[in-house]
């Protein structure tokens, strides 16, 4: 089937077309558009929730007009519409359903409601048809997570962040150090320039058995390091955004390596894999400790492409075609959720309550 896919679920506005015959392991994509609000919320430093949702009421219709001409289709070949329903800012949520429903409804297509992690979690399938089962690794603006995926719809989650995303710990570090947002690109330039053992930062949770993350901590103590040494020289914050950097990377290695053993002793599998997502995912010294520690671990490390890393609605498409293709479909009184596990239920109907 050929699938159209809606993501407006943060500050990108995207749509995608994406097909695969049945039997197919990978997708071929068609198009991959993505509008990013950058510099809508730059000069506010974060996203601004109404003004996202704005930007998405405006530039959506054109987006998907400009996925279907890229892709060179017309609505009769699009099988199914899929529109990302949480997680996620409410307004945009509800601004990319609502239109995904109304051409499902206008041209008598299948509707599906996807979950934005299920997006993350399914892409190394439609970029390498990664069989099941393997391990994510999603690490966002709003997301650490590790997840055993297990099959469509079979996610377990074996950890999370108790406080701030690892993207989200970037995000504040740049801002204290005045480096603009999104922040991680910055953080990563200056670290490479910088001494990373001038400053002792803690090493949240490391060598704690439980295999959670966490990284307010090491925030609070890089504020209070900044606020010691006064006026901060270029020395000193690419010193400080190095020590960040190697801080996380060591944290997340440790973290990391609690889930693989746990995966080796507890899942059948001949050829474990571990795949990272989201938008740290390009983070170059991040995605360096990975491969190593993978290797160490005789881990396939996969790392899809970084367009598909970060939001996008190719993800989108596959998770629906995914779902599509095996017979399912969701009712069009679905409703958006701003909070949703990747192994909760699926999304509530409208007026249910829920
Ligand atoms: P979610 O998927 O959880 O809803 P999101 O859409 O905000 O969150 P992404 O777009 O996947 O997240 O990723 C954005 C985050 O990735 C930002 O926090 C940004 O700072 C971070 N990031 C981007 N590039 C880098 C990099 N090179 N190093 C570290 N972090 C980075
Ligand atoms: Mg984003
Ligand atoms: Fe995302």
């Amino acid at each position: 089937p050929t699938v159209l896919g809606i993501e407006t679920s943060c500050d990108e506005t995207a749509a995608a077309i994406v097909r695969a015959g049945a039997g197919d392991a990978r997708g071929e994509i068609l198009s991959n558009i993505i509008y990013s609000q950058f510099g809508e919320h730059a000069r506010y430093g974060g996203v601004v929730p109404e003004i996202a949702a704005r930007a998405h009421a405006d530039k959506l219709d054109r987006v998907i007009k400009a996925a279907l001409s890229e892709a060179g289709t017309d609505w009769d070949a699009i099988d199914a519409i899929a529109a990302t329903a949480g997680p996620g800012l409410i307004g945009g949520l509800i601004v990319g359903t609502m239109t995904g429903k109304a051409i499902a409804l206008a041209r008598g297509k299948p509707f599906l409601a996807v979950n934005h992690l299920e997006g993350h979690a399914l892409t190394p399938r439609l970029t390498d048809g990664q069989p099941f089962p393997y391990l994510l690794l999603l690490v966002s603006g709003g997301h650490t997570q590790m997840v055993l995926v297990r099959g469509l719809g079979d996610y377990e989650r074996w950890a999370t962040t108790i406080d701030d995303a690892l993207g989200e710990a970037f995000d504040k570090t740049a801002k204290l150090l005045d480096l603009g947002y999104p922040g991680g690109p910055a953080v990563e330039k200056m670290a490479s320039t910088g001494d990373p053992d001038r400053f002792a930062l803690p090493r949240p949770l490391k060598g704690e058995a439980r295999p959670d993350f966490s990284f307010s901590g090491l925030k609070t103590a890089l504020r209070k390091t900044a606020t010691d040494l006064g006026a901060l020289t270029d020395r000193d914050v690419a010193d400080l955004c190095a020590g960040f950097q190697k801080a996380v990377t060591e944290t997340l290695e440790d973290r990391v390596t609690r889930s693989l053993a746990r995966y080796r002793a507890e899942i059948t599998d001949i050829s474990p894999t571990l795949v990272v997502a989201g938008g740290v995912a390009a983070n170059k010294a991040i995605r360096a400790m990975l491969e190593r520690v993978c290797a160490e671990h005789g881990f396939a490390f996969l790392a899809p492409p970084m367009e598909l890393c970060s939001d996008n609605a190719a993800m989108i498409a596959w998770a629906g075609l995914e779902r599509f293709r095996r017979g399912e479909s969701d009712p069009l009184d679905i409703a958006p959720r701003p909070r949703w596990p990747l192994d909760g239920d699926s999304a509530p109907r409208i007026g249910s309550g829920r």
